[in-house]
């Protein structure tokens, strides 16, 4: 099969195949974490699209929307070589009109964590995420663990708003030393690659600690061993479902996420941690 691609609605409705329709959207510069969410809605769907747009509204004026990787044509072969059917390249006229107005609100957890780092951020992310919905109409969405927040919101979005789709989420995909993929991992130089490690590193340390506050302790140290080139925007450990952070009488899946810059990059992980009471 020819992979198809789309630029609007109208050209969506004629590449529509038969059955049930996996959507993965993504703002390009594929990677490997991509393609595990592409064979992922593959594995549970009989027509996989996927939707290449990076999404000016979720960019704040000073952030990198126009440095941000555009690989089209990379991002189609891979496309291609994962059995995609249809991948869906919007150009940002045809997502937004200029009179356009209404949007959607993230609410208290779109301010919280990343949130509170990217005013605005998740308002722009949830607006895209409802709007690819509306016009690829799948049954299914993939989406990473990579972005833990935006994941909390997209299903928080779904049930608030009956949004008849049901969401696939894919473990974060990380290279043999613990580095997270990402698009934004090609601006690292060897030595800010080398000192990004230590947020793979410093998640790890606090997964293996028992308690959150020996988790946060743990991490935060690394952390702050890591040398002059690391500029940490928030170490947390919060509750998954909400990203309000967790207190040591918490019980069950918290999550550590931290964002920080290296260099000119700003990079963001995290690690799911399971919390007994002793
Ligand atoms: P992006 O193109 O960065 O907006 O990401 C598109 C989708 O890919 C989102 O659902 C991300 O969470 C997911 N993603 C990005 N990086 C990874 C990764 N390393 N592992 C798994 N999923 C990822």
């Amino acid at each position: 099969m020819e992979l198809i691609v789309a630029r609007n609605r109208e050209d969506l409705v004629k590449a529509r195949g038969g059955g049930e329709v996996a959507l993965v959207p993504t703002m390009g510069a594929l990677h490997e974490g991509h393609k595990a969410l592409i064979r992922q809605a593959r594995a549970r769907a009989d027509h996989v699209v996927v939707s290449i747009f990076v999404n000016p509204l979720q960019f704040a004026p000073n952030e990198d929307f126009s440095r941000y990787p555009r690989t089209f044509e990379a991002d189609l072969d891979a496309c291609r070589a994962e059995g995609v059917d249809v991948v869906f390249h919007p150009a940002v006229e045809d997502m937004y009109a200029p009179d356009r107005q209404v949007s959607v609100s993230a609410g208290r957890m779109g301010e919280l964590v990343e949130g509170a780092a990217r005013p605005g951020h998740f308002d722009g992310v949830l607006t895209v995420v409802l709007k690819l919905f509306n016009v690829v109409q799948p049954d299914r969405a993939v989406f990473g663990q990579k972005d833990a927040q935006q994941l909390a919101l997209i299903r928080r979005m779904v049930a608030d708003l009956d949004l008849p789709i049901e969401i696939l989420d894919v473990p974060t995909v990380r290279e043999p030393d613990g580095l997270a993929l990402s698009s934004r991992n090609r601006f690292l130089s060897d030595d800010d690659r080398r000192v990004a490690l230590a947020l793979s590193r410093a998640l790890r340390a606090g997964a293996a600690e028992l308690t959150p506050s020996r988790i946060r302790a743990a991490a935060r140290e690394v952390l702050d061993t890591a040398g002059p080139g690391l500029d940490v925007d928030y170490l947390v450990l919060v509750d998954p479902a909400t990203f309000a952070e967790v207190d040591d009488s918490y019980e069950g899946m918290a999550v550590l996420a931290v964002a920080a810059r290296v260099g000119a990059t700003r990079l963001i992980d995290n690690v799911s941690v399971t919390l007994t009471r002793a």
